[in-house]
């Protein structure tokens, strides 16, 4: 009997272990409800560097107008409010921040909700639904909050600071699951320095390939650069492994691709949409320096196009006999010279 219920154990943990073993960063499919209720826009920040105990921001900034309404991503428990667990104290001086357990052991946290009365940055509003507290159970799609610039967002543009965390605790990029609900996000441009999904041998796709790409710019030897990950690509990610002192076993995780990004050439920002204020992205930060170096104050060059970034865009395009508008296509592009 001793045997047999040891070789079960054997059989079933595995694979319960694997159902909970994400990767941080890993883009999942996990299925949630868009977090917000009006427009709004994102772009992939997961990976941003920040001064955090995990060095970058993972996370999703959903930019959104002030008030703009905030709802659960699925149906669940309301674990914190602004980081208290008690009802009955919800530390309003650290207003405005929703942590949200959902019924299938999910966790979406939900940061600098309003803390504003409305029209005014006063920092005396207060951005909770009525009766969000913790312990009380919301329906996905259910109004808790609304959008502000609580907390340190206070002098970046508006948004939902979004993270979400599978049943072990594990921070996911939730960049497509948010682009799986309807979030008006473009596609991530570099998809295995995003996180796509883990590689190994035997896959196919356009990531593959850049894969391949990231490889032989390294001086490895992955094979023809075909999308295919083949045996060669195999032995050149193992070598890569080897190189950077990583466990060795051909699998493209967190780790290798934590290797492949700090190697990966620097990408060039790409101005394919109209910035403007609310905008986030490589391509505002771009901006943002060159603002800067024509003598104009952008404010910090976070990346983040908000109120300041907006007047010297204005001052620019008043200087420069653009029409004013606040808007950066390709005609102030050019008067910046990018
Ligand atoms: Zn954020």
């Amino acid at each position: 009997m001793g045997v047999v219920a040891v070789a079960v154990a054997v059989a079933v943990m595995p694979a319960a272990a694997q159902a909970t073993s994400r990767e941080f960063g890993e883009m999942v499919d996990h299925v949630i409800t868009l977090p917000v209720d009006g427009e709004h826009h994102l772009w992939d920040t997961f990976w941003a560097a920040r001064s955090n105990e995990t060095g970058v921001h993972h996370a999703q900034d959903i930019m959104a107008d002030k008030m703009t309404p905030v709802v659960a991503a699925a149906s669940g428990t309301i674990r914190l409010v602004n980081w208290s667990s008690r009802p009955d104290d919800l530390n309003p001086e650290r207003c405005c921040t929703i942590v949200l357990r959902h019924d299938d052991g999910w966790e979406s946290w939900y940061i600098h909700l309003n803390n504003d009365t409305p029209g005014t940055d006063d920092g005396k509003g207060w951005g909770i639904a009525e009766g969000i507290v913790p312990g009380v159970h919301v329906d996905a799609g259910q109004l808790i909050g609304w959008v502000g610039d609580s907390g340190n967002a206070e002098s970046t543009a508006p948004h939902v600071h979004f993270e979400l965390r599978d049943p072990a605790g594990v921070v996911v990029n939730p960049y497509a699951a948010l682009r799986a609900a309807g979030a008006n996000a473009p596609a991530p441009s570099d998809a295995v320095l995003a996180g796509v999904r883990v590689l190994r041998q035997g896959m196919r796709g356009a990531d593959v390939e850049r894969l391949q790409q990231l490889l032989a710019a390294e001086g490895l030897d992955p094979g023809p650069v075909d999308g295919i990950f083949g045996r060669r690509t195999d032995r050149a990610v193992r070598a890569f492994q080897r190189d950077h002192g990583l466990t060795v076993d051909g699998i493209v995780g967190s780790a290798t691709r934590g290797a492949l990004r700090r190697v990966a050439p620097a990408e060039g920002p790409v101005f394919d949409r109209i910035l403007r204020k609310g905008s986030i992205g490589n391509d505002v930060r771009a901006v943002q320096s060159m603002l800067k170096a024509a003598g104009f104050d952008p404010g910090p060059v976070d990346a983040v196009f908000g109120g300041k970034t907006l007047l010297a865009v204005l001052a620019f395009q008043e200087a420069n006999g653009l029409s004013v508008d606040g808007l950066v296509g390709p005609k102030t592009l050019a008067a910046l010279g990018a």
